[in-house]
């Protein structure tokens, strides 16, 4: 059956060559108990690693059953092992994770039984073995002899016609030595059964044969007992694991250690929460690039942002407004549209602390306040400002105790904040801030906004003069609650203009265009104001900016700038809806422009570039994620090097490690990707709240979900793939010795 002629067996070890046995001579027939006796070092493992083909040899030939294997390459051995060899060892090699019944079935479903043909061949093995009792019993709680006879039931359960047990009773005490050899004995009435031993007398009065080694030499070879020979060789009908023992055999490795089973969870929890944050990342990114771009006319570029004229000019109705609110898809409304594309600037009185920003009415503020309160009266208000911005960060309680005027100027309006929201920052914008105020407030500063729109003349004795929103200039208009209305107060200083040298009396009229509309207004200059007593009929110092300056009652200047609105911006809910919404507000009357239409996209190319740069980094990302996940599933998967090397010696082939190994993995990392899934789930719907989870979520689609699960399960096949072949790349006695 088996024949050795000149075999002879070298070991490569760092440029050294050391023999593990040398030309050797042996035949063996069916139905012999063999005992290899010989010191230690003599090469009997060496030997019956090779005629068990985990081993290569290198000189001579080996015949199995008349043919020659000098030629077989490893896919060969496993076919040979798998048909031919079982293996008993010293150190019992079982999958200690496995019970004494999954241990035989293993076999079976390496050899591909069915499920169903299955059971009861292994439950009679188990019961032959004298282990009915402890079928349920997880290997790595039994004794040594117990190990030693599910090993055997394995070798029982493959039907191998070769039995090939390296010192099988050398971990054993006597009794279950004995135990064992009888075992064995029983076995071999139609087997090939070689045992190596050190200890001859266990076995002496039972081996058919008894084959003594010395120095890697055969040095006495007797048979001392009559044995049956069996001539036809049965070989086992095995066939492939099959598609189903695989996916049985995967999960079952997926769940079996539970510490590994988290540890790798855990890995690929990581690997699917890094994909879709840093996937929903570069999609944001790539989405806030469509909408960038420039405009010299407008600030506030949201491309949900229509601006809204009526066609015939004239001012938009409270009632109107009404209607437009009403609108499917119309999240709000900016009534006096200059306010969201003016950026106004307050300071302390001494200019220590700053804030710019656009209004907003507080009644349409539905952030979380990160510091103070909400306002109570109309001068309070609350800011909302980028995270990282310093003041109102280190220096919020020092700066919250101001005033603060418009443009730093005591004599416009005054706000005090009360309350701080801090706006994320994404990594390389600074967010504008947003000023809530009350819409008294924003009503009151409407004028001063409007001024600044307008080109107003001030007109006195039939000349013209420009009127620049400067304080202290001499045209500049003021408003103020001393003045009563239809008067003017100007200071001594223009009186050169007047014929007579005084002003007081005289006519002064001013006139005002903008965009919307043109008005004028003529008052009289009821008082000429100087250094002395501008105190007494103002109410301001002698130095102070607005010195100079043209002062009118406050209705008149609201009379001239404070108008209703003649322009707003309708905000949609939902950019998929904003065409609708435009055509809609059409038919309403209005001339509608989109502000996302009106960018000119000069840094398109840039964009391009950009796109390109993340997109690599997206790559690089995931290619470190692989190599990173690899050597952590590595590390994790190490400790089950003998899973696989007990595997292999079983008959288990290459593709077949790789197969169980793939289904465990694609298990593992698919339960992570679910429960990711639900938690973003869980973050969507408001449930939980996750920053960096909602931040992305808006931007994934379910085909990126496909992609990014094609992607993880794409990593876990090369994962197992390239774990198998590091396993395969040693000999599968490598592998097992390395780990025992
Ligand atoms: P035994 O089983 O009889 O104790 P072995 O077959 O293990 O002996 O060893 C036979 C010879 O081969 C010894 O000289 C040993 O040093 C050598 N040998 C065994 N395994 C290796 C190996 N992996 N690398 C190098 N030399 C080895
Ligand atoms: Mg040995």
């Amino acid at each position: 059956m088996l024949k050795l002629k000149n075999v002879s067996k070298f070991y490569y070890n760092k440029g050294v060559i050391a023999s593990g046995f040398t030309k050797v001579n042996i035949e063996f027939d069916i139905g012999e108990f063999v005992a290899i006796v010989g010191e230690s070092g003599s090469g009997k493992s060496t030997l019956l690693n090779v005629i068990s083909g985990l081993d290569s040899y290198e000189e001579g030939e080996m015949y199995i059953d008349g043919c020659e294997t000098s030629h077989y390459r490893e896919s060969d051995f496993e076919e040979y092992r798998k048909k031919y060899v079982s293996n008993i060892f010293q150190s019992f090699n079982l999958v200690n994770s496995y019970t004494v019944y999954q241990n035989v079935e293993l076999v079976l479903l390496m050899n591909g039984y069915k499920k169903k043909d299955i059971k009861e061949k292994v439950l009679k093995i188990i019961e032959r073995v004298g282990l009915k009792k402890y079928k349920n019993t997880l290997a790595s709680k039994l004794s040594g002899g117990q190990k030693q006879r599910v090993a055997i039931a394995r070798a029982l359960a493959k039907d191998s016609p070769i039995i090939v047990c390296d010192e099988p009773t050398g971990n054993l005490d006597s009794k279950s030595a004995k135990e064992i050899i009888k075992l064995l004995k029983e076995i071999s009435l139609d087997k090939l059964v070689i045992v190596v031993t050190h200890n001859l007398s266990e076995i002496e009065d039972m081996a058919s044969r008894i084959v003594r080694m010395h120095d890697g030499k055969i040095v006495s070879d007797k048979k001392v007992k009559e044995y049956k020979e069996v001539k036809e060789v049965v070989v086992p009908d095995n066939k492939n694991i099959g598609f189903f023992n695989i996916i049985r055999l995967g999960f079952r490795n997926a769940f079996n250690i539970i510490p590994k089973f988290i540890l790798l969870f855990i890995v690929f929890l990581f690997i699917a929460v890094s994909l879709l944050t840093e996937y929903g990342s570069l999609k944001k990114s790539e989405y806030e690039e469509s909408k960038m771009g420039n405009n010299y006319y407008f600030n506030d570029l949201d491309d949900k942002r229509i601006i809204i004229k009526k066609k015939d000019g004239s001012s938009i109705k409270e009632e109107e407004f009404e209607v437009i609110d009403k609108l499917d898809n119309v999240a709000r409304i900016v009534k006096s549209d200059v306010l969201v594309d003016s950026y106004l600037w307050f300071q302390n009185e001494n200019g220590e602390y700053g804030i710019s920003g656009v209004l907003r009415d507080i009644d349409l503020f539905e952030d979380k306040l990160g510091y103070g309160r909400m306002p109570e009266n109309d001068e309070e208000v609350v800011v909302a400002v980028d995270e990282y911005d310093y003041y109102f960060n280190d220096k919020i309680e020092d700066a919250v105790k101001n005033d603060f005027y418009l443009e730093g100027d005591k004599n416009s309006f005054k706000i005090k904040i009360v309350g701080v929201v801090y706006l994320d920052s994404s990594a390389f914008t600074y967010r504008d801030s947003v000023i809530y105020a009350s819409s008294e407030l924003i009503n009151k500063y409407m004028g001063i906004v409007n001024r600044n729109y307008s080109n107003v003349i001030v007109n006195i004795n039939d000349k013209n003069y420009d009127s620049y929103n400067i304080l202290g200039d001499n045209y500049a208009i003021i408003p103020s609650d001393k003045v009563s209305q239809g008067c003017a107060y100007t200071s001594e200083d223009i009186n050169y203009g007047c014929r007579d040298y005084n002003c007081k009396n005289k006519g002064l009229g001013i006139k005002v265009n903008n965009l919307y509309y043109e008005d004028k207004l003529d008052l009289k200059i009821c008082n000429v104001y100087n250094q002395k007593n501008v105190g007494n009929l103002l109410g301001i110092d002698k130095n102070s900016q607005g010195y100079g300056s043209i002062y009118i009652n406050r209705d008149d200047y609201n009379n001239l700038f404070n108008k209703d609105s003649y322009q707003a911006s309708v905000y949609v809910s939902h950019i998929d809806n904003i065409d609708m919404v435009s055509s809609e507000l059409d038919t309403l009357g209005y001339d509608t422009l989109q502000i996302r239409k009106t960018l000119n996209n000069d840094g398109a190319d840039m964009a391009k570039i950009m796109k390109i740069v993340k997109l690599i980094i997206v790559i690089i990302m995931i290619i470190t994620l692989f190599f990173i996940s690899y050597f952590v599933i590595k590390l994790i998967l190490k400790s089950r090097n003998v899973y696989f090397s007990t595997l292999r010696i079983l008959g288990g082939s290459f593709k077949q490690v790789k197969r169980i190994t793939d289904v465990e993995l694609f298990v593992d990392s698919t339960l992570a990707y679910i429960s990711y899934l639900l938690i973003m789930f869980l973050v969507s719907r408001n449930i939980i709240h996750i920053k960096f989870i909602s931040n992305v979520l808006e931007y994934l689609e379910i085909r990126d979900y496909i992609l990014m699960y094609l992607i993880l399960i794409g990593m876990s096949y090369l994962i197992s793939t390239r774990f198998a072949h590091k396993i395969f790349k040693k000999s599968a006695m490598k592998s097992y010795r390395e780990e025992v």
